[in-house]
C-alpha cells in the first residue's frame, strides 16, 4: 500500500531564526499576540514546525525526507534518494563519495542513519489533500486513506455500473437513493464485461512479468531524476537522471511534462513521460524490456507497465512513454518535490 503525503508544507520553510525566538507563542505577551495575527505571513514564519522543517530536511534537495535519513561525520542530513544519487554518481566518475556539504568521505558505511531527525520528522505536520487539515507525517495516509470524510470514494454499486464518485460523507445519502440496483440483469451484464475485460487484462500484465523474469539477463537500478530547464526563450522543465550502468553500456532517464506542452501550468490536466537513453555505442542492437516500479527511496505511485524497445547504434533513445501515474494529483505530487526516486528494471532477452 502507498502512503501518499502532501509536500505542501516543505514549499514554504521559513529559514530557521531560532536566536530571534525566545518565547513560544503560548507564552507571548498579549501586544506581541496581537502583533503576529495582524500579519499572517509573519506568524507562519515563525511556526515551530515550519523552522524545524528548514531544519531537518535534506541538504541536498531541501525536502523533507519520507523515509530513511542518513548523516554524515559531521551530521549534514541527506534523505535516501539523494544519498543513493550521491553514492552512484561516486561509484561511476570512480571516485569515493563524499558529503555534499561538507565534502567529508561518506559510504555505507561511514554515514549512518538518523532515527531522531526520521522521527521528528514523522510527526511533522502535512496538509490532507482533501481537507487541508493538518496531520502528523506517520498518520497522514491513513487518514486520507480509511478517516476522511472529504476523501473522494465511490458508490458501493459501482461494479453495476453506477458512475456516481464524491466526499465520503455524502455515500450514505447518495446509496440510500441510488437507483443502479433496481436495473434488470441484461443492464447490469455490460457493466459485468467490463470489470472482466480489466481483470483479463491485468491477468496478461502480470503474465509477461513472469516471462520476463525468465529473462536472460536482467538489471534493476534505483534512478533519481532531477528537474532542468531547456534553454530555450520559453524555459520549459525537463527532468533527467545521471548515468547508470546497466548490461555493460551507459544509460540516462529523460522525462517531461505534458510531453513538453509550451506551458504545463495553463492546463488542469498532468502527465509526466519518460524515455531511456543508451549513452554508449553498442554495435549490436539491444532488445530490452523495462518496467518503472516505486523501488525502495520514493514513495511514486506507479502502476506495473511493461515498455520495448531495440537500441541500436542509430537509434539510442526509446521514444517518451507515458509513467503511469493514477492521476493529475500524484503528478503535481511528484512535482512539488524536489527529486523523483523510481526503480528501473531492465531484461534483456
Ligand atoms: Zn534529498
Ligand atoms: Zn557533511
Ligand atoms: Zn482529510
Ligand atoms: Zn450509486
Amino acid at each position: 500500500m502507498s502512503e501518499s503525503q502532501s509536500t505542501s508544507s516543505s514549499g514554504e520553510i521559513a529559514t530557521p531564526h531560532v536566536e530571534n525566538v525566545d518565547k513560544c507563542e503560548e507564552f507571548a505577551e498579549p501586544e506581541a499576540k496581537k502583533r503576529k495575527t495582524s500579519n499572517k505571513s509573519e506568524e507562519k514564519k515563525y511556526k515551530l514546525e515550519d523552522r524545524l522543517g528548514g531544519i531537518l530536511c535534506c541538504a541536498v534537495c531541501l525536502d523533507l525526507p519520507r523515509a530513511a535519513v542518513y548523516q554524515c561525520t559531521n551530521g549534514h542530513l541527506m534523505c535516501a534518494g539523494c544519498f543513493t544519487h550521491v553514492l552512484a554518481d561516486a561509484r561511476l566518475r570512480d571516485e569515493s563519495a563524499t558529503c555534499p556539504s561538507c565534502r567529508v568521505d561518506i559510504g555505507r558505511s561511514s554515514a549512518t542513519r538518523n532515527l531522531a531527525v526520521e522521527n521528528a520528522v514523522s510527526e511533522l505536520p502535512a496538509e490532507c489533500q482533501f481537507c487541508a487539515g493538518a496531520f502528523p507525517r506517520n498518520s497522514l495516509g491513513r487518514h486520507e486513506e480509511t478517516e476522511c470524510e472529504e476523501r473522494i470514494s465511490g458508490c458501493k454499486y459501482s461494479r453495476i455500473g453506477c458512475p456516481w464518485r464524491g466526499p465520503m460523507h455524502e455515500r450514505s445519502e447518495h446509496e440510500s437513493e441510488c437507483v443502479h440496483p433496481k436495473r434488470s440483469g441484461a443492464d447490469v451484464m455490460d457493466a459485468l464485461q467490463v470489470i472482466d475485460q480489466q481483470m483479463a487484462e491485468e491477468r496478461k500484465l502480470y503474465d509477461s512479468i513472469f516471462d520476463l523474469l525468465g529473462c536472460e539477463k536482467i538489471t534493476f537500478n534505483d534512478v533519481q531524476l532531477k528537474p532542468y530547464r531547456t534553454d530555450e526563450y520559453v524555459h520549459r522543465l525537463f527532468y533527467e537522471s545521471s548515468r547508470f550502468s546497466a548490461f555493460n553500456y551507459q544509460w540516462v532517464v529523460k522525462a517531461r511534462i505534458n510531453n513538453s506542452q509550451k506551458d504545463p501550468t495553463q492546463s488542469s490536466e498532468r502527465d509526466m513521460s519518460y524515455q531511456l537513453i543508451m549513452k554508449s555505442k553498442s554495435s549490436t542492437p539491444l532488445n530490452l524490456s523495462y518496467i518503472v516500479l516505486r523501488g525502495p527511496v520514493g514513495d511514486i505511485n506507479v502502476k506495473p507497465r511493461i515498455h520495448e524497445f531495440e537500441f541500436t547504434e542509430q537509434s539510442n533513445e526509446s521514444p517518451y512513454v507515458k509513467l503511469p501515474l493514477p492521476d493529475t494529483p500524484e503528478c503535481n505530487r511528484l512535482l512539488a518535490a524536489t527529486t523523483i526516486n523510481f526503480r528501473l528494471i531492465m531484461f534483456s532477452k
